[in-house]
């Protein structure tokens, strides 16, 4: 069964959700702020996080930020109904989803699933964007029925990116996993191969500009 880290101060509801998650089969792990979430994400990698973006200390914006660079699992963060901003800005710090405190534990499950549905590796080799496709399984990439001939390092990019297909990724979450720290070339190489890549895949445009941000993949 996948495990799920819920990140919550609120000991309740840390306490109902995870009572919940066991019944429906899940592994459940909980922390209570945001260094212990990102210590137990790393000791115990989760397939799934619940992230209540309100805790103490470092907070829950952050620790989904810091979640997403370092790992592709599945977050769907709790914010407050009337905190639109926190909403927003989750997702931009990589969340999949969010619910609304307070919550129905059925919603949660639901959003959880539909998230864990999206991600689940191998579930889809082929990704579709718009008219184009990311073969992944036979690292091509093919639009309009023509296939687009990439270097190695334009495919990296382009998968990584279709892969979080719609949803925005900052340059420096990119930059780690397409070229991990060991780079010594151009000074932005995503913006170098940003632009290689926007070359060869021609109009309309699909990757797209998030200013002062990074890039989001769409069609
Ligand atoms: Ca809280």
């Amino acid at each position: 069964m996948p495990r799920i880290l819920i990140v919550e101060d609120e000991a309740n509801i840390a306490d109902f959700l995870q009572r919940g998650l066991v019944y429906k089969g899940y592994e459940v792990d909980v922390a209570h702020d945001g260094e212990s979430a990102l210590a137990m994400a790393r000791d115990r990698p989760p397939d799934l996080v619940v992230l209540d973006l309100m805790l103490p200390g470092l907070d829950g914006i952050e620790v989904c930020r810091r979640l997403r660079a370092a790992s592709d699992v599945g977050i769907v963060v709790l914010t407050a109904r009337d905190a639109v901003s926190d909403r927003i800005q989750g997702l931009e710090a990589g969340a999949d989803d969010y619910v609304l405190k307070p919550f129905v534990f059925d919603e949660l499950l639901a959003r959880l699933r539909a998230v864990q549905r999206r991600r689940s590796p191998g579930s889809k080799d082929v990704i579709r964007i718009g008219d184009m496709e990311v073969d992944t399984a036979a690292r091509e990439v093919r639009r309009r029925g023509g296939r687009i001939s990439l270097t190695p390092k334009e495919y990296e990019l382009l998968e990584v990116l279709a892969r979080n297909a719609r949803r925005v990724l900052s340059r420096e979450a990119i930059f780690e996993k397409v070229w991990g720290y060991d780079h010594a070339g151009e000074a932005d190489p995503v913006k170098v191969y940003v632009s290689y890549l926007r070359r060869k895949l021609g109009e309309p445009e699909v990757i797209h500009t998030v200013r002062g941000f990074g890039y989001v993949l769409r069609e």
